[in-house]
């Protein structure tokens, strides 16, 4: 060991290799901005498409790298880049394929956020939002300035899962890049890089790792997803060089989460089904939204893709009409287990009311009138979250 003259020097110069040889159950953790070159040829024979050629703390580290590539896996897809939040995500790709004169097309029942993004974009760069039903593909009329169609299988919201298998077919006879927000499925309830073995793919993934990947209800993040060598540099450059990186605590705090995410997809599904038979059998509401539910709009494209069976851990009801906004405040301000709050895939059950006549651009004959309100479920056990609803609908008579 070299010493110095100064303690000063010796502190931040001291020997602080960890052994190299030890198995851990977690992978070590990687805090950087600076990564050290050992000499300058490292410096200047590194090259920019290559991931492992470490070079700065917003390019990545082994930790990033570590949940990137299991991100990847999980989805079926080959690249993938870790944004700070799902939205950011969102955003990368919007920012990565749209110019100006492009026409997007987006579904009815897009993640709120995004479409307010588009919004955003169409107003100040001349890109036109052009909104489709997703449960009715002929909606979706592609022209030669069509450049990208945003999918999203669940709706967080009203649950309608897409005709996901024609809109998909649709967009690649008219050249359209197919990009799937895949929070809904999380990579488990089917592979959106090969549709129910029909070698039928989307061109990119975008996950809220927020959600389940992260299981916590604490960590924002986002990933993007692709197969296509092409499209995923395109992404890197602008993910480069807008500056997008990620913490390495969070990072493997989401990685730590990973290794429980199925088992806890698997429980908040069957879970969100125990709610579903209840709720269906309840006379304050009009219509009980669920994907597996056979009265739900999109069941059978959730049957056709969805060929695990599976499905997330949301159901949402809408209350008939004389129930106005006053008593669904009530109702919500009523329940006890379920907390108010965003998002979703955490351990404590969420709840969340919506008023969809200010939310969707379209017609929506499957959806009845009234106020809606979505619930989140948690890792509680089902019928004390059954307990919860039912004493809060008592207030309501
Ligand atoms: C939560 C969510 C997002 C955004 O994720 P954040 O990390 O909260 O920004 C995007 N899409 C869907 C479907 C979501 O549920």
């Amino acid at each position: 060991m070299t010493t110095h003259n100064h303690a000063q020097t010796d502190l931040i110069h001291a020997p602080r290799q960890a052994p190299q040889y030890i198995e851990t159950i977690q992978p070590p953790l990687f805090r950087a901005s600076t990564i050290i070159f050992k000499t300058t040829a490292h410096l200047f024979d590194r090259h920019w498409t290559d991931p492992y050629d470490y070079s700065y703390g917003t390019h990545g580290t082994p930790t990033t790298f570590t949940l990137a590539d299991n991100i990847a896996q999980i989805e079926g897809g080959k690249y993938c880049l870790l944004a700070p939040s799902g939205l950011s995500a969102i955003n990368l790709v919007n920012s990565a394929f749209l110019s100006s004169g492009d026409e997007v097309w987006v579904a009815d029942n897009i993640y709120g956020p995004n479409l307010e993004h588009l919004k955003n974009l169409q107003d100040r760069y001349g890109i036109q939002v052009k909104i489709y039903n997703p449960i009715d593909a002929n909606s979706f009329q592609p022209t030669e300035k069509s450049k990208l169609i945003w999918l999203e299988a669940a709706g967080s919201v009203t649950l309608e899962f897409p005709d996901l298998k024609n809109l998909v077919r649709k967009a690649q006879q008219a050249n359209v890049l197919t990009v799937l927000d895949n929070t809904w499925g999380a990579g488990l309830a089917f592979n959106a890089f090969d549709f129910s073995d029909e070698h039928l793919a989307v061109d990119i993934t975008v996950h809220a790792l927020t959600k389940y990947p992260s299981g916590g209800g604490d960590i924002l993040m986002g990933s993007v997803v692709t197969c296509d060598q092409q499209l995923h540099h395109k992404l890197y450059r602008m993910h480069a060089t807008q500056g997008i990186s990620v913490s390495g605590d969070d990072t493997a705090q989401i990685q730590r989460s990973l290794a429980h995410m199925s088992l806890r997809y698997e429980q908040q599904s069957k879970s969100a089904l125990a709610l579903l038979d209840w709720l269906k059998h309840q006379p304050q509401f009009t219509q009980v939204l669920h994907p597996a539910y056979p009265d739900s709009a999109g069941h059978s494209f959730w049957t056709e893709v969805c060929t695990t069976g599976k499905s997330a851990g949301l159901v949402s009801v809408i209350f008939k009409p004389e129930f106005d906004i006053t008593a669904i405040r009530k109702f919500c301000d009523s329940l006890n287990l379920f907390k108010l709050g965003f998002s979703w895939g955490g351990p404590v059950s969420l709840v969340m009311l919506y008023d969809l006549k200010q939310m969707r651009e379209l017609e929506n004959t499957h959806l009845q009138q009234g106020l809606l309100v979505r619930f989140c479920i948690g890792l509680e056990h089902p019928q004390d979250l059954i307990q919860d609803i039912q004493n809060a609908l008592k207030q309501l008579e």
